[in-house]
């Protein structure tokens, strides 16, 4: 859901561990290193960031709290590109990139300028070149039909809504897939992981371990370092990788472990880390993600998400936001997430009807689940149900591709058989769900004259993506949040940049001197709404830009220039 929730002060972004500012002269401060560019964390954004300043010659260093990676190296490795990339002609997809921002301006609205989704567009061959240069491989074939989850061996997909907003767009497939191991490919580290390698190679400097707590800036207000905490290496930085590893990972597959896990880590910070300095000439790089995972703040700003799950890693505490604020940044959207219910696999599925426990329908069933997710947990509280009659219901459970090595694919289909609920009439049904009957009888035969091309569908659902629900009996999985499958979530706001440079903006879209912002501390492409891949895209596209501006202002080059293309305004939470 769109919001403008706003922060402005520390006090309003709690549970990051960011302190105030050191406010100090360089000279007068001991630092453990200098270089010209500091990138704050690891992940897509910060990766980017970090080879692009170095591919330019600046001297580089990576601080991440754990090994680096961050939530990108958990994720399904999706990045969404387009505009004519090397693997859309490769698996011959036709795309130019006005058409593909015909496509995303659909998805993106308000989030950014419409020059800089241009430029985006614009840019993404040359994002997935960089990302091919830097070792990513993929290597698969194109998955031809809509899927949320293509089988393995496939590199190139329909991530979105492409085969929804056609009216001035032609369809083309644009989740890129990394090659996993073997023929796996949606897997993580296969995206991050040679992105990483790149970087050591080129030079950049790896501080492990280290958790920034607070920015020093000098008297001109220009930010010149960092101040972090540091975990030792030898066996207490092994037993920091074994549990933050063990955390990350549980956290996406079995959550409350994951709460054990970071309890000892905290724990084991909080004993054997000690305070470090260093020294940015150039620039700050804020790329330390999302807040997904901070209590206090998803409490705040995400009430309706709190039953979700919660999909980041440890790091996703906001701390890079944080930053930003403790030196007069405006972190905004805070209020808007992303969440995830995906019903396709099986094909079968988006062709029935989503109600709530009203019996009222509120998506368009075939668009992507993150827009079914998002309606779901904002606007209808959590309820999601499937109905389908027995034809629709027989069809899916065949459709289901059991031979996909896909263990969500399997979750489906257990859901599915286990938790369907069936009854001879559509009133019966709707008593056995404590569903409004009336109002379900209704909806269904609304339903039934838009498939049948009667009538426009009120969701804007095309006759060719529905089926009648006439034939019981009729069949509802209840989906919604809590029962069975799982809802995911993610926080999509972040600090206001400047969509030149990456400049951290305050109140008064000033840039601050010296600092930067990417990826999902920061607004960008994916901050109203989500579709696979685009968070990842976002971080080397925001990243990139945020290396460039940081090294050119190391190199004295960059003249920071007030914002004319921030969006959305500075106002207090
Ligand atoms: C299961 C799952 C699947 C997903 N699949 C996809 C997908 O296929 N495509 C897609 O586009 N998106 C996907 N997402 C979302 C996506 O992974 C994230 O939004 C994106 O990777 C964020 O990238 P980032 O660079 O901003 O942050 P991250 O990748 O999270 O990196 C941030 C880094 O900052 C570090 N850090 C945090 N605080 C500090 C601090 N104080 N000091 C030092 N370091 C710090 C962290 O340790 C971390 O390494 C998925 C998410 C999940 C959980």
């Amino acid at each position: 859901m769109a919001s403008e929730t706003t922060a402005t002060q520390l006090d309003q972004l709690p549970g990051t561990g960011v302190e105030p500012p050191l406010i100090a002269e360089a000279d007068s401060l001991n630092w453990n290193d200098s270089f010209d560019v500091i990138v704050v964390g690891l992940g897509a954004a910060g990766v980017s960031s970090a080879i692009e300043a170095a591919d330019r010659g600046a001297r580089v260093a990576f601080i991440d709290r754990f090994e680096g990676g961050g939530t990108t190296a958990r994720s399904g490795s999706v990045m969404y590109a387009g505009g004519g990339t090397a693997l859309q002609r490769r698996l011959g997809v036709e795309d130019t990139p006005d058409n593909m921002f015909n496509c995303l301006r659909h998805e993106v609205q308000d989030a950014v300028s419409e020059a800089t989704l241009r430029r985006f567009c614009t840019d993404s061959p040359a994002n997935f070149d960089f990302v091919t240069a830097n070792g990513t491989r993929y290597s698969g074939t194109l998955f031809p039909n809509k899927t949320s989850y293509p089988v393995h061996g496939h590199s190139l997909y329909y991530s979105g809504n492409e085969l929804i907003y056609t009216q001035d767009a032609k369809p083309a497939h644009r989740g890129h897939l990394a090659d996993g191991i073997k023929r796996f490919t949606a897997f993580g580290p296969a995206f991050i992981g040679p992105l990483i390698k790149s970087a050591l190679k080129k030079g950049v400097t790896p501080i492990r371990r280290t958790r920034v707590t607070r920015l020093i800036k000098n008297n001109n207000g220009e930010i010149i370092g960092v101040e972090a905490m540091q975990v030792p290496g030898g066996w207490t930085g092994l037993k920091h990788k074994v549990l933050s590893t063990l955390a990350s990972y549980a956290q996406i597959y079995f959550a409350p472990a994951a709460r054990g896990y970071r309890k000892k880590l905290f724990a084991l910070e909080q004993r054997c880390a000690h305070p470090v300095r260093y020294r940015a000439g150039g620039g700050v790089v804020l790329a330390a993600g999302g807040f997904i995972l901070n209590k206090e703040m998803t409490a705040r700003y995400l009430p309706d998400f709190q039953r979700a799950l919660k999909l980041g890693t440890t790091g996703d505490t906001g701390a890079g936001i944080a930053l930003g604020v403790s030196v007069g940044g405006v972190a905004q959207r805070l209020g808007t997430a992303t969440a995830w219910r995906f019903i396709n696999p099986p094909q079968d599925w988006p062709k029935a009807a989503i109600v709530n426990l009203q019996g009222k329908r509120y998506v368009n069933e075939a668009m992507y689940g993150a827009v079914i997710g998002t309606r779901m947990m904002a606007e209808n509280n959590g309820e999601c149900i499937l109905i389908m009659d027995k034809p629709l219901f027989e069809s899916s459970l065949a459709n289901l591709n059991l031979k996909s090595s896909r263990l969500v694919t399997w979750m489906q289909a257990k859901t599915a058989v286990r938790t369907a609920k069936s009854a001879a009439t559509l009133d019966e049904l709707a008593a056995r769900l404590k569903i409004d009957g009336q109002q379900l009888k209704l909806t269904i035969e609304h339903y039934n004259a838009a498939a049948r091309g009667e009538r426009q569908d009120e969701f804007g659902k095309a006759p060719g993506d529905m089926q009648t629900i006439t034939q019981g009996p009729f069949y509802a999985i209840n989906m919604s949040v809590g029962k069975g499958d799982i809802t995911s979530v993610i926080s999509l706001g972040g600090l206001k940049v400047c969509e030149q440079t990456g400049s951290v903006l305050d109140a008064d879209n000033q840039p601050i001197p010296g600092l930067f912002a990417a990826g999902r501390s920061a607004i960008g492409v994916a901050s109203n709404a989500y579709v696979s891949g685009l968070s990842i895209a976002d971080g080397v596209f925001s990243g990139r830009r945020a290396g460039q501006y940081a090294w050119q202002r190391a190199q004295g080059t960059q003249q920071p220039q007030p914002d004319a293309t921030a969006r959305g305004t500075a106002q207090p939470a």
